[in-house]
């Protein structure tokens, strides 16, 4: 598996940040890209990832603090725009998995955000 890279071309989620493979998109900056999952478990699930192909937070180093700062600091806007109702009866869910213990399927980091009214299809 490759390391932290300005685009791995056998990675799925690079492909979706270049426009490669079609996504529905929910944001973009020069950073990031954040599109809907294609299996959503909920009203309101997306994904925002790092254009840079980190593998998972794994890899993750004081290096990428800003980065992530502002991954996480998109989050509540994000999930607003995308229909997640208001904090406290409403809100979301973030989930970052990692590795296979943590049930990683796509080795490029990413965040779901996961919200909207119950029930949903897990969690
Ligand atoms: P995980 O690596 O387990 O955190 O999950 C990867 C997520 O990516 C799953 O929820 C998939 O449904 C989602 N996914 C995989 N391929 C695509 C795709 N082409 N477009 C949107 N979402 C995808
Ligand atoms: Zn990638």
């Amino acid at each position: 598996m490759t390391d932290v890279t300005h685009g791995d071309p056998n990675c799925i989620f690079c492909k979706i940040a270049a426009g490669q493979i079609p996504s529905k998109k929910v944001y973009q900056d020069e950073q990031v890209y954040a599109f809907h999952d294609i299996h959503p478990w909920a009203p309101v699930h997306f994904l925002l990832i790092p254009k840079l192909h980190i593998p998972s937070m794994a890899q993750v180093g004081p290096e990428h603090a800003g980065l992530l700062g502002h991954m996480m600091a998109l989050v509540p806007r994000l999930a607003a725009q995308e229909g997640c109702r208001p904090y406290p009866e409403g809100g979301f869910r973030i989930v970052c998995n990692t590795g296979g213990d943590g049930g990683q399927e796509v080795h490029h980091l990413h965040i779901h955000v996961i919200g909207g009214p119950r029930p949903w299809l897990k969690g």
